[in-house]
């Protein structure tokens, strides 16, 4: 399918960054609902993205297909979790890793929050 070449233009310049890591270079155009899920090639479908995050991206959709996009966005260590899926038990699903991560975003925050005090 031929992409809209003036949305993926005004998403970037709506975004002006990376959605996921701030990053301002190697920028790409992501469905937050896939074209071929019934996603529409529009621009509040569209998020910025850079070409690692995107890539980062498809290899946890793909692998796990309970998380949605802005949880994703909401969650900073998304290399921990890739990295902890790569070397977990086979049978570990992705929802074990993500409360492992979200626990252990939690203590960080509390060590941090500890920091300040
Ligand atoms: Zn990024």
């Amino acid at each position: 399918m031929k992409r809209n070449q003036s949305i993926v233009r005004k998403a970037k310049i709506r975004d002006k960054a990376c959605v996921k890591c701030g990053k301002t270079t190697s920028l790409e155009a992501h469905h937050i609902v896939a074209l071929c899920e019934g996603g529409k090639d529009e621009l509040e479908n569209l998020a910025t993205l850079c070409s690692i995050c995107h890539h980062e991206w498809e290899y946890i959709a793909r692998a796990l297909k309970d998380m949605t996009f802005q949880e994703w966005i909401d969650i900073p260590q998304s290399g921990l979790l890739i990295q902890m899926w790569r070397i977990a038990p086979e049978d570990t699903t992705f929802r074990d890793i993500k409360q492992i991560v979200a626990a252990m975003v939690d203590t960080m925050k509390v060590v941090r929050s500890e920091e300040i005090d």
